[in-house]
């Protein structure tokens, strides 16, 4: 088996060692893409291409901040972070090709996505030696989710997960591998591929061996725990998303601090915070019944009230516009529309109740059966507007509104034709 490897003459030194983060290198080329973003090339880096899932590395070359890194036909391009005009010379200066530079991998970013690269290795592992399902899809963002060929329930998820972090702990050593075509007829390994040659295989000790292009751990117990966060049935597989490492610490701070908050919310400890939480939920549920039968006896009161003012109203002579009013004044809109939906049934006039108080104000709304040309309620809005102040609009059969006026003065309105 060889150890140094190179494509379009460039050594990747994130194959054979994922922890070199600072090295140097020749410039190949340096040239800008159509956003006007320097692309260079070096006859050697440490920058992992986006590839296998795993997102390309960032860093610097020479302090030019390298923003991403991507792999083409042509070669390894590493792409420079947008440069300030004043500064583009420079660039040019520093990166021609033929320059010797200094680079650095931003190791942080790096070693966070391995945690959880590795992590989704020994997953789909586990998985494939427990149920022989294998990894159709896989991508590695904030989170990693990949897909399984085959269904899985909570349980046996709990099951592989629990298995994972037993791996994590025996600290399994982790090593790179490229086989031979010869060597590798004999290999029993995990691809999405029909794999004969130049193949790099990750090997997890015991537990998995899965052909890979990306930068590995030295072993399980630099991953530090894995977690499921979610999954889901997908295309008759399963589709799992997990954290590794310092993206679920990460994860555990913040699902901490939101418990601490619950905590004191409900005053209740640590271990018993859902049961307060469901307590709470069925007493809110408790209270609003409560408030909803309340709601519906005023609301049956005030249709009595109103149809007695009615029954009072049509003893008196009928003027040009029969009309009355009630007051609801803790109502909400709802309740008062449905006195009056219910009162306009039996009669012929225009119904107004009013909600609020003679601080500040009163809305109201107007309605009645049928729209009747001899009077028009958008009349009554103009009148209501002139003699009462605020403002209003609406249909034929329903007006609402506010008004500036205090009771006295509405009632008095109501009552003159
Ligand atoms: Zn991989």
């Amino acid at each position: 088996m060889k150890n140094e490897r190179s494509e379009n003459n460039i050594e990747r030194i994130y194959e054979t060692d994922a922890y070199r983060t600072s090295f140097r290198a020749t410039v190949t080329d340096l040239r800008r893409d159509k956003s006007g973003k320097f692309l260079v090339q070096l006859d050697r880096t440490a920058f992992f291409p986006e590839g296998g899932g795993q997102g390309g590395d960032r860093g610097s070359i020479e302090g030019f901040a390298v923003e991403d890194t991507q792999k083409t036909e042509e070669g390894i391009l590493h792409i420079l972070a947008p440069v300030a005009v004043h500064l583009e010379e420079k660039v040019k200066e520093v990166l021609a090709p033929g320059r010797e530079v200094g680079a650095e991998v931003d190791f942080a970013l790096r070693f966070r996505r391995m945690q959880n690269h590795i992590a989704e290795h020994l997953f789909c592992g586990i998985a494939n030696a427990k149920y022989g399902y294998d990894n159709v899809g896989f991508h590695l963002t904030d989170v990693v989710t990949f897909d399984l060929s085959g269904p899985l329930d909570a349980e046996q998820i709990a099951e592989i997960e629990t298995a994972c972090n037993e791996a994590v702990w025996k600290n399994a050593p982790i090593s790179v591998l490229f086989p031979t075509s010869e060597e590798l007829k004999d290999l029993e390994f995990r691809s999405k591929l029909e794999l004969s040659e130049g193949v790099r295989l990750v090997k997890i000790e015991g537990y998995d061996l899965c052909a890979c292009c990306a930068p590995a751990l030295h072993s399980t117990g630099e991953i530090g725990v894995i977690k499921v966060i979610d999954f889901m049935p997908h295309r008759g597989g399963t589709r799992i998303t997990l954290l590794a490492g310092r993206s679920a610490w990460e994860d555990y701070l913040l699902i901490d601090s939101q418990m601490r908050d619950l905590m004191k919310l409900f005053s209740a400890g640590r271990e018993h915070t859902a049961l307060f939480a469901s307590e709470y939920a069925n007493k809110t549920n408790l209270m609003h019944e409560e408030i909803l039968n309340l709601k519906k006896q005023i609301t049956s009161a005030g249709v009595s009230e109103v149809k007695s003012i009615i029954r009072e109203k049509s003893r008196e002579p009928a003027g040009e516009m029969p009309k009355v009013c009630f007051f609801m004044k803790d109502a909400d809109e709802v309740m008062v529309r449905n006195v009056i939906n219910e009162c306009v049934k039996e009669y012929e006039g225009v119904i107004c109740g009013f909600r609020g108080n003679d601080r500040e104000g009163y809305r109201y709304v107007c309605g009645r059966k049928t729209a009747d040309e001899a009077y028009s309620l958008k009349d009554l809005a103009n009148k209501m507007k002139e003699n009462l102040g605020g403002r209003g609009g609406g249909s034929e059969v329903m007006i609402q509104g506010s008004v500036d006026a205090k009771e006295d003065k509405i009632r008095r309105f109501f009552d003159e034709d």
